[in-house]
């Protein structure tokens, strides 16, 4: 029992820790950021800064979304598009959005999932990279492979250039992803210096001049002898010094009181995106830090890194409520089937994450598509039971607005499935075009094996019959046209009946 009681506290202790979070910023990392800041800070003082028009910066994102080789316990859409969504809510402020660039790419490999980091990892990322936009790989792990400290939530790698955040960043939503933004547009920790090492006072004091990474412990003092926030620290004035005091913190005031090497109280900014503080509700990047992310934003445009030819073809901002044609909002679907689903195209929408499922709970169990280009329906082909209750929503999104999320939930019960032998005779039937549009004549396409009599039956979604007309179907290639002019738009079923079965199609009108 005592050493049950022991392991107990042992695992809680251990968790205790591995809850710290980092980024998995490493000493070569750390050098290559910092030289890019250091050039930045050099055209601030020759008067080399981008001119702020006013206008808002859109940046290209590429988002990978990785999943074991199967396919399986990738990330959903849905985490991508609100976290896309808090990341440019984090910098309109400073006139900065990101954008999807062409949608989202998938990786299916498991060791690339499991780490990205390892070599085999490291080459799947590669190969999957798109040059000129900011790459995001979202895996399981974001283990860096060593030298840091507690579970790396993420990390940028600059000389790979791109960026690896956790799923679970996502899932939760925190601010991992806009620190990560951070590095990647020139930006270093408050605590640069304290990156791996935590301050603890029983080391600490007093406070070494020289932080464990080598480089000068940044005071307190903006004024005097003491002062060297332009020498220390990450190298701005405008965030205050930081010993890595965050990680394990428990709150958003750290108040230990811990002297400079000066002897001055440390007054740290507690709730900067660059810092390890993870208990704050609100977080900002100061002016300093803003200047050099704008300076590395032309940089990047300059040397091709984001490339300048691309911006969002569409930046209108989804909104309006979402309205349902079919099937009826708690109605009967006519086709069990085969159901197929309609809705107004919401303003703004380019795309739509669609999902149905039984109604069972949530939607895990069931199944989903995404949709481009504008499309606002979809059927599903896949057999529904018959008398079951179903449910299904949407969330439309484009590429530069995704804070939309899912609509309501919109429920429907299928009907019977009225079975019926099919006509033996007719060897294939299609019309076309299926898709309707401001056209006044569809074409029956049927190939019959026999002479037959047939009718041909028009019916609306609701089963209301439109037209009917007999038709002499000769043995071989029929082509039937069919007037649908008067027709408003719609779905609708074009059904062949003979004396021997019945045969059904359907087709949609749009925009007449
Ligand atoms: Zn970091």
């Amino acid at each position: 029992m005592k050493q049950l009681f022991t392991f107990l506290i042992l695992t809680l202790l251990s968790i205790n820790i591995f809850a710290q979070h980092t980024c998995g910023i490493n000493e070569q990392d750390i050098e290559m950021i910092t030289q890019r800041l250091l050039k930045h800070k050099q055209s601030i003082k020759e008067g080399n800064v981008p001119v702020k028009s006013g206008n808002i910066t859109y940046l290209p994102i590429k988002f990978h979304i990785l999943s074991n080789s199967s396919g399986s316990l990738g990330i959903r859409e849905e985490f991508v598009l609100q976290q896309l969504c808090e990341l440019n809510d984090n910098f309109i402020d400073q006139d900065i959005q990101f954008y999807m660039d062409d949608g989202i790419n998938y990786i299916s490999n498991t060791g690339a999932f499991d780490n990205p980091s390892s070599a085999a990892g490291n080459i799947v990322l590669r190969n999957n990279k798109l040059n000129g936009r900011i790459n995001i790989y979202i895996p399981q792990t974001a283990s860096t492979g060593g030298g840091s400290i507690g579970t790396v939530l993420g990390f940028y790698s600059p000389s790979n250039d791109w960026i690896v955040v956790r799923a679970a960043e996502l899932l939760n939503l925190t601010s991992t992803l806009t620190h990560e933004i951070g590095h990647y547009l020139g930006l270093l920790h408050p605590h640069s210096g304290w990156d791996a090492v935590v301050y603890d006072p029983a080391i600490h004091t007093p406070t070494p001049s020289v932080s464990p990474g080598g480089r000068p412990t940044e005071n307190q003092a903006r004024t005097g002898s003491c002062r060297n926030c332009n020498t220390a620290g990450d190298f701005l004035c405008d965030t205050p010094p930081d010993y890595n005091f965050g990680f394990g913190w428990p709150n958003c005031n750290y108040d230990a009181g811990t002297l400079d090497p000066c002897g001055d109280v440390v007054d740290v900014q507690e709730n900067n995106y660059m810092g390890y503080f993870g208990s704050c509700s609100e977080y900002i990047f100061t002016n300093d830090q803003k200047q050099i992310m704008d300076i590395d934003v032309a940089d990047r445009k300059n040397n091709n890194t984001i490339f300048s030819s691309l911006g969002p073809t569409n930046i209108e901002t989804v909104e309006g409520d979402v309205i349902v044609n079919f099937p009826a909002i708690n109605g009967v679907s006519s086709q069990s089937e085969s159901v197929y689903f309609n809705w107004e195209p919401v303003p703004g929408a380019t795309d739509y994450i669609f999902e149905y499922s039984r109604k069972l709970g949530g939607f895990s169990g069931g199944a989903r598509v995404m949709l481009t280009n504008g499309q606002n329906d979809i059927t599903i082909d896949e057999p529904f039971l018959p008398n079951t209750e179903y449910q299904w929503r949407i969330y439309p999104y484009n590429q530069t607005s995704t804070c939309y999320g899912f609509s309501e939930t919109f429920e429907f019960t299928t009907g019977n499935i009225t079975s019926v032998a099919q006509i033996e005779e007719v060897d294939s039937f299609e019309i076309i075009p299926n898709l309707v549009n401001n056209q006044s004549d569809i074409l029956l396409s049927i190939n019959s094996t026999e002479s037959l009599d047939i009718d041909v039956q028009v019916v609306d979604i609701s089963g209301k019959l439109i037209s009917n007309t007999n038709n002499n179907l000769i043995k071989g290639q029929n082509n039937i046209d069919l007037s649908v002019s008067g027709l408003s738009s719609g779905v609708y079923f074009v059904k062949l009946q003979s004396k021997s079965g019945l045969t059904t199609k359907r087709f949609i009108v749009q925009g007449n």
